[in-house]
């Protein structure tokens, strides 16, 4: 046996938690994916070679809490040595030694009612947070899911018990470790009545990946990391069935479009691309792996062949895979034989095709097809496809197509009639070419849709005069599509903008999703006046409906799920934007609370509301949040929420004697929270010159108050700057301030430089898209009464918050 690591988070490590009365108190655990069991035991540490692992546990008798993949069989006095004891633990099935896992601690849990689920299910944690009740959320979540999967694949998994287990200062993000999963705080750990909704939208999806991991990587487990997606892309297509199957309200079956298909595209088409299969050998090729391809481009391409296959079948072949293969290492072939049998039995794919001609177009190169809807003349089109990116290849997909129109838009059967072959990338379609035609419903197949120029107009008519007819996730795909093809060149951006005149109709989570990921960019590099009332007047006519259909007011029995999100980031838009429509409920809440010092606004709506009363009521509106963060004890989520408010103002003077209070240890911010005022004043378009001037000014200071660690506070403002500065004068200040500079902080050059580039690519951007973008909105504003619009001048905030950190094993 090694030595427990103290300075490493992997192998067998020791972490530690701070309990109620303040002391520090230790854990044993481990983190073995994916070749760190070498480092506790001799072994063959390969994904698909699997034994039966014997463990006992000799430990000091005060640590009551000792875990490890299966039950503990009993737990014996250590008879050498006095105060000791030895936990001996049952067999565990065969299983690959990345997923051996243990714990030694006094931890304690929370267990989710015995009904839900056959074996006891239970999340533990530190002493503290199971008294706040933070562990039994997922607990009983993870009961639900595991009687959901069980019931769905009807496998006849073999179980003794199901722990998920909270260790502060865990690497990963979670991991699925056989019967004894461990999570990080932010994956796990939910206090009722205190945790925002877009946070149980993530712990509930990590909770079910994981679970989901049991059948996917547990009992049958990729053979060797190359075809890591057998784990990963299944894991993440199936927590979105998990989510849906038991927290319906967070509609992940819709959801899966923007967190995986249209995020996995992005990623595509990046530097950062590879094949979902391909070689690896060394450690860091290894750990390469773990990336948006794998995972989300993964999870997608499941989807689409759930779709093709239809549901039932895709079903049925999978329980074949997973009966057949259980306790086997497995390849992708494996796979498509199982999905195959199925296909052939319900006769699901063309004569002479199979599972494994498609898929492995999609598995075996990177990039996806770009498909073309273009008039043949007046009664037929043609569909055609082509490498949208990575054009060295030459190399074709076979590409399911389906086709709504005009005169039969819904869509009865998802198993494709039409197939683009990968050797035939070009077929005719009969069709009056005076009317609407759209392909590739709700985007269930991998690939982007681009419209000749005579087709395109009418499915933007046919947005402007009844947008109800195209199905939401056609629409959220429709803008996906053309904001991406404009931004690489294939389109205009006015072609994507036109398909955005009808958004005063949209009230679906899905749609405006795409619009506030593809506008945040102009929006946050809009730095004059006509700019911002450009934005301004034609995107927040175009909010308010859906915001008004939603509803302003809290009602917690509605605004749960994905509608919640969604009134959170409409919110968040309508105010930064400036929209009385909600300015004028920030203000009334700000009012409500003057008068009752109790009064705690809905969790939800707090960063955008309380960023709100700072900007639009001046000196009194931020005294009256910097009373709020003062009078709030530190492990109140919403201190942190005030003291961001406090970078929302939009008076010069205010904003300076903020900046200030960052140095001044007299003040009473807390010196923790001082870094992140700076970086909050430097999001606002108002506060972005101060801060550059503030660093030239203090920069001795600021290293000297707020540390010189790693990185050091200089780099991590100008990494903040970087996301927004886009206007030449303010690089050439940047420019200015590091040249004069350079020598206090020379070990940080290369980050400085990545983030100058950064700053030189926001110029570009916006000279190439944003001022297009912004000239464009001006001349098809939607009012003309702009006098019920205050200045935008906040950056949009809660996109941040939904920034979710992609490290789940
Ligand atoms: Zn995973």
């Amino acid at each position: 046996m090694a030595a427990i690591n103290t300075n490493s988070l992997d192998g067998l490590y020791l972490s530690n938690y701070t309990d109620t009365d303040e002391t520090i108190k230790r854990i044993a655990t481990t983190q073995m994916q994916a070749y760190h069991a070498r480092q506790l035991f001799p072994c063959f540490d390969e994904p698909g070679l699997k034994a039966v692992f014997n463990l006992k546990i000799i430990h000091k008798t005060n640590y009551t809490t000792v875990l490890g993949n299966s039950d503990v069989a009993n737990v014996t006095e250590f008879a050498d040595l006095e105060g000791w004891s030895v936990t001996t633990f049952n067999p565990t099935v065969p299983m690959a030694t990345y997923l051996f896992a243990m714990v030694v601690s006094d931890l304690e849990y929370a267990e989710a009612d015995g009904g839900l689920f056959k074996v006891p299910v239970r999340t533990y944690a530190p002493p503290p947070v199971v008294a706040r009740n933070g562990a039994t959320y997922s607990a009983d979540i993870a009961a639900k899911m595991l009687a959901y999967f069980d019931t769905y694949f009807a496998t006849d998994y073999p179980m003794q018990k199901m722990d998920s287990v909270h260790i502060p200062h865990f690497s990963a993000g979670a991991m699925e470790n056989w019967g004894l999963n461990i999570y990080r705080e932010a994956y796990i750990i939910y206090y009722p009545g205190e945790s925002l909704e877009s946070y149980k939208n993530l712990l509930t999806s990590v909770v079910s990946h994981e679970l989901a991991h049991q059948n996917f990587g547990n009992l049958v487990t990729c053979k060797w990391w190359n075809e890591l997606w057998l784990n990963e892309g299944f894991a993440t297509y199936i927590s979105y069935l998990g989510v849906d199957g038991v927290r319906p309200e967070f509609r992940h079956r819709e959801w899966i479009l923007n967190d995986a298909f249209q995020y996995s595209m992005r990623v595509d088409v990046s530097a950062r691309s590879h094949p979902i299969v391909n070689d690896a050998v060394t450690p860091d090729e290894v750990d390469s792996y773990f990336t948006g391809i794998t995972y989300e481009k993964g999870g997608s391409v499941n989807r689409m062949t759930e779709k093709f296959l239809s549901e039932a079948t895709y079903k049925k072949g999978l329980q074949y895979y997973l009966h057949n293969m259980s306790y086997q290492g497995v390849v992708s072939d494996d796979l498509f034989h199982y999905l195959n049998v199925a296909a052939q039995e319900d006769d699901r794919l063309p004569a002479g095709v199979t599972v494994k001609m498609i898929l492995d177009s999609w598995t075996l190169q990177k990039s996806h097809p770009l498909v073309r809807v273009s008039a043949e003349g007046p009664n037929s089109v043609y569909i055609s496809q082509e490498r949208y990116a990575d054009p060295a290849s030459v190399d074709l997909w076979w590409v399911p197509v389906t086709v709504v129109t005009q005169d039969a838009p819904s869509l009865e059967n998802w198993v494709p009639k039409l197939w683009l072959e990968r050797d035939v990338p070009i077929k005719s379609v009969v069709h009056d070419t005076s009317k609407w035609i759209m392909i590739n419903q709700d985007a269930t197949g991998y690939y982007r849709v681009l419209y000749d120029e005579g087709l395109t107009p009418l499915i933007a008519d046919q947005l402007r005069r009844n947008a109800s007819v195209i199905t939401p996730l056609s629409r959220s795909q429709l803008l996906d599509d053309y904001f991406n093809l404009a931004y690489r060149g294939n389109v205009e951006i006015e072609a994507a903008l036109e398909f955005t005149k009808y958004l005063e109709q949209e009230d679906h989570f899905t749609v405006w999703e795409v619009i506030f990921t593809q506008l945040r960019q102009a929006y946050n590099f809009a730095q004059t006046e006509d700019e911002h009332s450009a934005i301004r007047n034609y995107l927040a006519p175009k909010i308010r409906p859906a915001l008004e259909k939603i509803g302003l007011e809290q009602n917690n029995n509605v605004h749960i799920g994905a509608l919640g999100i969604l009134r959170t980031k409409l919110i968040d838009w309508s105010c930064a934007l400036g929209d009385s429509f909600c300015v004028d409920y920030a203000n009334k809440l700000y009012t409500e609370w003057g008068q009752d010092v109790n009064k705690i606004l809905p969790i939800d709506i707090q960063a955008s509301i309380t960023c709100a009363i700072v900007a639009n009521n001046g000196q009194a509106g931020f005294d009256f949040m910097m009373a709020k963060y003062i009078a709030t004890p530190m492990q109140n989520p919403s201190k942190v929420r005030y003291l961001n408010a406090l970078g929302c103002s939009r008076d010069a003077g205010v904003l300076q004697t903020l900046l200030g209070m960052t140095l001044d240890t007299n003040s009473q911010l807390v010196r923790s929270h001082a870094l992140s005022v700076i970086q909050r004043v430097a999001m606002n378009k108002q506060g972005r010159r101060l801060v550059i001037q503030f660093l030239k000014d203090q920069v001795d200071r600021i290293i000297s108050i707020l540390g010189s660690g790693s990185p050091s506070p200089v780099s991590s403002i100008l990494s903040s700057l970087s996301s927004y500065v886009s206007t030449q004068e303010e690089l050439d200040e940047v420019l200015k301030f590091v040249a004069d500079h350079a020598a206090k902080f020379g070990v940080i050059n290369g980050s400085i430089n990545s983030y100058l580039t950064t700053i030189r690519s926001n110029i570009a951007w916006k000279v190439t898209f944003g001022k297009p973008i912004i000239s464009w909105m001006g001349e098809n504003v939607s009012i003309n009464n702009s006098a019920s619009y205050a200045n935008p001048s906040l950056a949009v905030f809660v996109s941040l918050v939904t920034a979710v950190l992609r490290c789940v094993n």
